[in-house]
């Protein structure tokens, strides 16, 4: 029996019972043989209060001080696990991701790992332990100031310790029965995915899923490492992401694999540039010098009275304001008109590798849009991608449109949520 990585997100242990729930199911496997290396995430949505909190107090939080505040979410469930681990009579210890040797850059609110150097929890199941993992946390290597990996990172941090630890499965478990075709959460007839491609995970993260977070599986991608999505609230079996199938899982060679959406962006329109070389490169170079990162970009063919064209964008809505900011600072050397900034927008994406080879899912997409009455505002593909954007409050209905559209729908009722608020 080898090393499992667990990872427990904050639906999971929301409260007293679901860790002492969660406490059970780790002994049954570390009963199991194995050794147990366990990373949890701050409990319920004690993040999202605590980010709440902070804006209370300042509209822009210092990022240093923001990190401290939020690993403190984490601090709490790992200790009270350990506690109720041992109280079931097991040995556990607790880490914060520092004394994991979870090593990052010094970006705070959204670290990369760069190393991690887990010693003291090769340490700990030596001696017999099972290790808890505070998610979502690190040190940066340069000022040894405590970082958080992003919102949803304490998936990277498991698929992180499962490299390093050279571990034989990250399990993830949440409040779904695994990844289904669409969030369960919009589409009550989802269909859970038994087995499904890294490459196709990845799309589906990219574009909103987040039942596994984008970078989560880019991490296991590169290391091979197999992940095992699944309840921890239900004992089903989930859905598996690898590069290739393993074992007995079964393999339906889909066209589509699924429909993601995703509200957490706005749009920025830069409105009047002047159309020659070097402007969106001034444009872009700005919102890179500050760290931002974007999703979609769109030109409109310029007026040819004016020789004017605008440059739309879409960006993560926390960042909004600074990129508003940032652009607003350089408007004298960029040379715009305006700037217009919308958070009402919302992104709907259609993921699956077969439609590199099968003709007509772009129509498809569009057809199913048009009878939900949805209007488009952007449009961006990949080979096996295609995404729209549209007014944030057409999203959930275009979502169960083009689910329905591309025959995803299932009667079975298993697109059961357990808890969680979605939040
Ligand atoms: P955790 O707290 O366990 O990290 P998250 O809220 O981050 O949980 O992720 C689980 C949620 O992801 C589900 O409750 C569901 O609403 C949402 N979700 C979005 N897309 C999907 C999908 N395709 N399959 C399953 N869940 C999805
Ligand atoms: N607690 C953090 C968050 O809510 C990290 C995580 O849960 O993965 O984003
Ligand atoms: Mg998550």
């Amino acid at each position: 029996m080898g090393l499992v990585v667990q990872k427990y997100g904050g639906s999971s242990v929301a409260d007293a019972e679901g860790i002492k729930r969660v406490a059970k199911r780790i002994v049954d496997a570390k009963k199991n043989g194995h050794q147990v290396v366990v990373v949890v995430s701050a409990m319920g949505d004690t993040t999202d209060e605590l980010t709440d909190l902070a804006e209370q107090v300042s509209p822009i939080p210092a990022g240093r001080e923001l990190d401290m505040l939020l690993t403190s979410g984490e601090r709490i469930s790992m200790a009270l696990l350990a506690m109720a681990i041992k109280s079931l009579g097991h040995e556990a210890q607790s880490f914060t991701g520092s004394q994991a040797g979870v090593i990052t850059d010094s970006v705070h609110n959204k670290a990369r790992i760069i190393d991690v150097t887990p010693g003291r929890i090769r340490t700990a199941l030596d001696e017999g332990n099972i290790a808890i993992v505070a998610g979502f946390q690190g040190v940066s290597q340069d000022k040894k100031d405590i970082t958080t990996l992003g919102r949803g990172g304490s998936d990277t941090t498991a698929v992180a310790l499962a490299a390093a630890l050279d571990a034989e499965v990250c399990e993830i478990y949440t409040d779904v029965d695994g990844v289904f075709t669409a969030d369960p959460r919009v589409v009550p007839k989802a269909r859970k995915i038994d087995w499904i491609s890294i490459e196709d995970m990845l799309e589906l993260a990219a574009s909103g899923s987040k039942v596994l977070l984008h970078r989560c599986v880019e991490y296991a991608r590169r290391y091979n490492i197999p992940i095992h999505v699944r309840s921890s609230f239900s004992g089903l079996r989930g859905t598996w992401v690898s590069n290739e199938p393993l074992g007995d899982q079964q393999v339906e060679h889909a066209i589509i694999s699924g429909v993601a959406h995703d509200v957490s962006e706005a749009k920025i329109t830069v409105v009047g540039v002047p159309d020659k070389p070097g402007e969106a490169a001034a444009i872009f170079r700005t919102i890179a010098n500050a760290e931002i990162n974007i999703d979609m970009v769109v030109q409109n063919v310029s007026a040819a009275s004016t020789g004017l064209t605008d440059i739309s964008f879409t960006l993560p809505k926390t960042e909004g304001r600074k990129a508003i900011d940032a652009l607003e600072r350089a408007k004298g050397t960029i040379g715009f008109d305006s700037l217009r900034y919308d958070d009402q927008i919302g992104k709907i994406s259609l993921v699956g590798a077969g439609m590199k080879t099968n003709p007509g899912v772009t129509a498809g997409f569009f057809e199913a849009l048009s009878e939900a009455n949805v209007n488009i505002e952007l449009i961006s593909t990949s080979e096996i991608r295609i995404s729209v954007v549209t007014r944030a409050d057409d999203v959930n209905e275009a979502v169960r449109a083009v689910h329905t559209a591309f025959g995803l729908d299932t009667e079975s009722d298993e697109a059961v949520v357990y808890g969680g608020t979605g939040r």
